[in-house]
This record gives structure tokens, sequence and C-alpha cells, in this order.
């Protein structure tokens, strides 16, 4: 293994998977073509492209997707964790078809939203009261909108390389369609520096926004102590925090908050709370929250047709109650997060510079043996890699996602996931001679 890999060396080794991928993907390839007649190249949601082209898929049944082409594969990429129940619960489906059969636009509240707002106020004691919406992306816009009407002010402070939706993401090259808030940008799990920041934004800061583990940037988790100065700094300063819990929210039963035992003043909620369907959500006392309420003189008016759309609310009461119920979360927390671990010792054992961070079944795979605590820990050559390691594992029949990232479901197997251990085995044994040597053993 050498000290640090040839980029030559990945190059041509990607180049060549990729002419394995063209030759057995031409249906893929064709809708491809098609789509570029109709989407700017071809492409609707942006995390979804890589090169040559995607895989474009047929259907899904539990862990399992197939693409055009007839290829199956374990879907370890999970709808970047809004596919939790993976793609045919049958408590899921039952529930959706059940709201279908009784109509689908009721222009009225229903009980679902009643279940479903009980259900969350249950699971994460910050959340005393709550507003639904259609994605993650609406709820923190509607978040930090909120802690700036709350507060009257307007300063904003996020985290390098954290990602909020597309109009609120913050990665080195910046992002032209950010909406134009008044953004200060601090750097992920820097104690002093980020409690500066705070101290120094005085009474102008209405809002500090983080995801207990950086998600986009390679599911870097926060440390205990950034997270608690977080809290304090927020409350010395009368600003609010908001926990972007959009996927985090299924790391135990109380999400990432529960885990650290740190209270926001405002969580967002997305992805697979509405059962896999599209959906929203932020919250936080019922003192903040009563902003919203139609009868308060002056309250905040938030409207949206598909905020109580029945089919993402039956489903997530269904979810909640009868699939990822507390005691499921806990356990799938444990057996994901053992099985993380063991990946990480399978690289020690290799001698390979690799390791999967995250926690439980969110987790990405980097190539460096050091402590990842902000996105600048990662090296420049783990991206190719984790590109090579990509399109080698679709190729074994293991879907991941382009950038590395891995959103295990709850269907999934064991014999799948040691099907996932044995192709990371496979890969450091196919490329040893690009992998850096490793040194050291990772948490
Ligand atoms: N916050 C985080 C942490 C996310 O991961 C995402 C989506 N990847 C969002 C917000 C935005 O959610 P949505 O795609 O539903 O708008």
């Amino acid at each position: 293994m050498p000290a640090t890999p040839t980029c030559g060396g990945v190059e041509s080794a990607l180049a060549s998977l990729r002419e394995t991928y063209v030759r057995s993907r031409p249906a893929s390839a064709e809708l491809f073509r098609r789509a570029a007649h109709f989407l700017p190249g071809s492409n609707t949601r942006s995390v979804l492209h890589f090169s040559p082209y995607p895989l474009y898929m047929a259907s899904g049944q539990g862990a399992t997707v197939e693409d055009v082409d007839g290829h199956g594969y374990i879907d370890m990429v999970g709808e970047f964790s809004a596919g939790l129940y993976g793609h045919s619960d049958p408590v899921i489906r039952e529930a959706i078809d059940g709201a279908l059969d009784r109509g689908v636009v009721l222009a009225a509240p229903t009980l679902l939203e009643v279940d479903l707002a009980s259900l969350i106020t249950a699971r994460f004691p910050s959340i005393e009261r709550l507003r639904f919406c259609n994605s993650g992306t609406e709820a923190n816009i509607l978040a930090l909108m909120t802690a700036i009407n709350v507060t009257g002010r307007n300063k904003i402070i996020a985290f390098r390389g954290s990602y909020h939706g597309g109009v609120l993401t913050f990665p080195p090259e910046g992002n032209p369609l950010n909406i134009p808030l008044d953004v200060t940008l601090g750097d992920y799990n820097d104690v002093e520096g980020t409690e500066e920041m705070i101290r120094a934004a005085g009474k102008d800061l209405a809002a500090i926004i983080v995801e207990p583990i950086l998600g986009a940037a390679g599911n870097i988790p926060a440390t205990s102590e950034f997270i608690s100065m977080l809290r304090k700094a927020a409350s010395a300063s009368g600003a609010l925090l908001i926990f972007d819990e959009v996927k985090t929210s299924r790391c135990g039963r109380g999400g990432m908050q529960g885990r650290l035992e740190v209270t926001p003043d405002l969580t967002t909620l997305g992805k697979y709370v509405g059962g896999g369907l599209a959906c929203g959500a932020f919250g936080g006392s019922a003192e903040v929250m009563a902003r919203f309420d139609p009868t308060a003189p002056g309250g905040l008016k938030h409207a949206g047709t598909f905020n109580n759309n029945v089919c993402a609310m039956a489903a997530g009461v269904a979810g909640l109650s009868q699939v990822f119920t507390p005691e499921r979360a806990d356990e799938f927390l444990a057996t994901t997060d053992a099985f993380r671990v063991g990946l990480n010792a399978l690289c020690v054992e290799r001698g390979a510079a690799m390791q999967f961070s995250g926690l439980g079944s969110i987790f990405t795979v980097h190539f460096t043996d050091r402590a990842i605590t902000r996105p600048a820990d990662i090296p420049g050559h783990s991206r190719p890699l984790s590109q090579l390691f990509h399109m080698f594992a679709l190729l074994k029949g293991v879907l991941v996602a382009g950038r590395g990232d891995f959103f295990v479901s709850l269907p999934t197997s064991g014999v799948q996931l040691q099907a996932l251990r044995q192709t990371v085995d496979e890969f450091i044994r196919a490329y040893e001679h690009l992998i850096p040597a490793g040194q050291r053993e990772v948490a």
C-alpha cells in the first residue's frame, strides 16, 4: 500500500470500471440521452448525477432495487435516509392505500395530522408544538424565518460544509442559489472559534443552525462539547438554537438531541418522517410556536397546499407508531453502529487508511485513518477513491451514494450487511496499490 495514492492510478482504474458500466447499462444510457431534451443535463436533482450517467431505476422491493437494464442491487442509498422503511413495507403501503381510499385532496384538517404531530411531540420533548411542510428545505427556511421574527434580529450562524436544503447549503465553493440571509460560517466542532463568533454577533444574532452530524460533507458527528457550547452560548446571546435533524432524527428514539441530552429551541425534520413520501416539519416550545396560532393577533401565516397531505401524514403515522417505534429506533441504532464499527475494524485489519465516519445507519467512506472532526480533515485524495469505491460496489450489486454515503434501511438483512462488508474487503484487496497504508485505529 502506498503512503499516498497516485492520482493517475485512481483515474485509470475508474475509467476501466466505467467502461464496464457503460457496456452493461445501455437502457440507462438511452434514458439519459432522451432526458437531455427536456431536463438540463438530463437532471432534476443534482445529487443523483454521476459520471458517465446515473442508473435509472425500474423498481424497488424491501432493501433492494432493480435498474432498467435488469441489474439488481442491495440498496445502501436508502433515498439519502428518507427510505428508512425500504421500498415495500406492508404497514406503510396499507396506510397509503387507506388514505387514497378516503380521498386525497380534502382541503381540511384531518385526524392524520393530529396523530402524526402527537407521535412526534412524544418522541422529541423539545418539540411541544410543530408545523408540517413539504420538505427538509422548507422546514429549515421556516425555522430560520421563525427565529428572525421571534428575536427581531437578522444574523445567522451556520457551519462550513453544512447542508440545510438546496437553497441553504455551504460547500467550500459556495452556492449562488442560496437565499440571501445574513449568514456567517463557523468551523464545525471548533468550540473556541464558534464561541467567539457568537459573542461577536452579539444582540444581532437570531439563530445558530447546526446538523448534529454534518451530513453532506461526509457524515461527521458533532462532539458533545461543541453542542453543549452552542446551547450555552445561544442562551446567553438570546439567539435560537436550531437542530437540523432532517436526517439524524432516526439516530435512536429521540434523535441526536436525545443522545446528546441537549434541548434545541427549534428542530427540523423531514425524510422518513412522512413514511418515505414528501414531508417536512419544524417545531419547538409552545411559546415560540404560538406565533403561528391563526387566532393570535399579528400571528405568522404559513400556508402550504400540501402541508397536511393525507398520504404523507398516513404513512408517517403508521411508520412511527407501528414500524419505527422508540424501541426499534434504539435497537436499529445499536445494531447498525456495531456494523459500522466492524467495517472500521476491517480497514485496520487490512492495513488500509480507510474509515466509515458517522453513526448507526448513517455513514460515509473516507480514505484516511486520521480523526475527522471537520470537512477540512478529509484529504484531497479521498474523493476520487470514494468515486472508485462507488463504481466498484455498484458493479458488484451494492448501491452506494455517489459521494460514498450509506443509509441503511430497516428491511436490510444480516446477509445483505455481510455482502456490503465483503464488497469493502474485495475493494481493499483489488486496489491495495492505490489505497494509502493505515497506521492507526479509528473509532
Ligand atoms: N437538511 C439536511 C441535514 C438534509 O440532509 C437535507 C436533505 N438531504 C435537507 C435538510 C433538505 O431536505 P429536502 O431534500 O427534503 O428538502
